[in-house]
């Protein structure tokens, strides 16, 4: 039988123990606190950027929210971003993507203090992820290492197939699918035989942004398929809804283990946020990490 990876429980459960973490640091005078900072009115990134707010509040941290007009220019931006690298009750910061186009994405990124940078974003975690040092890791891949861990345990050896190269998914996911000695293989649009490479997995990671192009047979039997994709379609009945980049109804007919689409990968990224946040806050306070969050 395939397994379903409930991707929403163990973020449920990931939350909980992170307000036991803060809770902690909170007794020894240091309350974590997250400023998220949101440019425009993109309804997808509202709805996120509440959600962060309330889960962080929810788990006993600060949240500081600065909403501002699209029409914010690059400088006004770096500026906020300079108060809030300057600030000690701001722990982590989080600019909301996408940016308006009058704004550089990579300047705004490497304008946050790498220590508080909770989203990894910025060149020096970048760096010091691929070099298998310890840093702040991008959220969603980190959130899909951990379902991979629980379900698996041990990923040493596995062939992994990560279908998409972006900076903040495909590339951060496959540095830490080597890291967990997977032998591992980047596929993306230019992919020749791209059904073929998806296959071969043992690992398999979907962040294309295509809806449910990996189909069942592109899936090994017994394969773990983690699909990060969230794509809004119009359903049958006229009402849109959420599919991933996996052809869920196939793939999990072929799957050893599966994650849905919602419910699967996309709870764990806010999770990891607030645990990113324990892990800045920490360092800042020269407390180990190791001490305070959960395994
Ligand atoms: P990007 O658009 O930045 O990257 C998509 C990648 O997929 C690119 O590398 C692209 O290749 C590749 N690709 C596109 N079409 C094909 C194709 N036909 N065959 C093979 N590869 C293809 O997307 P993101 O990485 O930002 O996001 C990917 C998906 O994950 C989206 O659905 C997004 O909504 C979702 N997402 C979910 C999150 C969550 O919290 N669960 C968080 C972030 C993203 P190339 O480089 O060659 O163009």
């Amino acid at each position: 039988m395939t397994h379903i990876i409930d991707g929403k429980a163990f973020a449920t459960h990931l939350r909980e123990q992170l307000t036991t973490s803060v809770s902690t640091l909170v007794k020894q005078g240091i309350t974590p606190g997250l400023a998220v900072v949101l440019v425009g009115d993109d309804p997808a990134s509202q709805v996120y950027v509440r959600n962060k707010g309330k889960q962080t509040v929810a788990a006993g941290m600060q949240s500081f929210e600065h909403r501002l007009a699209d029409t914010t220019s690059q400088s006004e931006l770096l500026e906020l971003i300079a108060k809030l690298n300057a600030d000690p009750d701001v722990n982590g910061i989080l600019v909301q993507l996408p940016l308006p186009e009058q704004i550089e994405e990579s300047a705004v990124i490497n304008a946050v203090d790498p220590a508080k940078d909770v989203d990894g974003f910025h060149l020096h975690n970048v760096g010091l992820l691929n070099t298998g040092s310890p840093g702040l890791v991008p959220c969603t891949p980190l959130g899909c290492i951990m379902l991979l861990r629980d379900h698996l345990g041990d990923l040493s050896g596995a062939r992994a197939v990560v279908v998409g190269r972006s900076n903040i998914v495909g590339k951060p996911m496959a540095s830490l699918l080597l890291k967990e000695n997977c032998t591992v293989t980047i596929a993306h649009s230019r992919t020749r035989d791209l059904a073929d490479e998806c296959r071969n997995a043992d690992i398999l990671v979907a962040a294309v942004g295509r809806p449910e192009m990996i189909t069942g047979d592109w899936v090994k039997p017994g394969a773990t398929v983690i699909d990060v994709g969230i794509n809004r379609i119009e359903g049958d009945n006229g009402k849109s809804r959420l599919v991933g980049d996996v052809e869920f109804e196939t793939a999990s007919k072929v799957a050893g283990a599966i994650t849905p689409v919602p419910g699967g990968v996309g709870p764990m990224t806010i999770a990891c946020l607030l645990r990113n946040t324990v892990e800045a806050t920490c360092r800042q306070n020269g407390i180990d990490p190791g001490t305070i969050l959960p395994d």
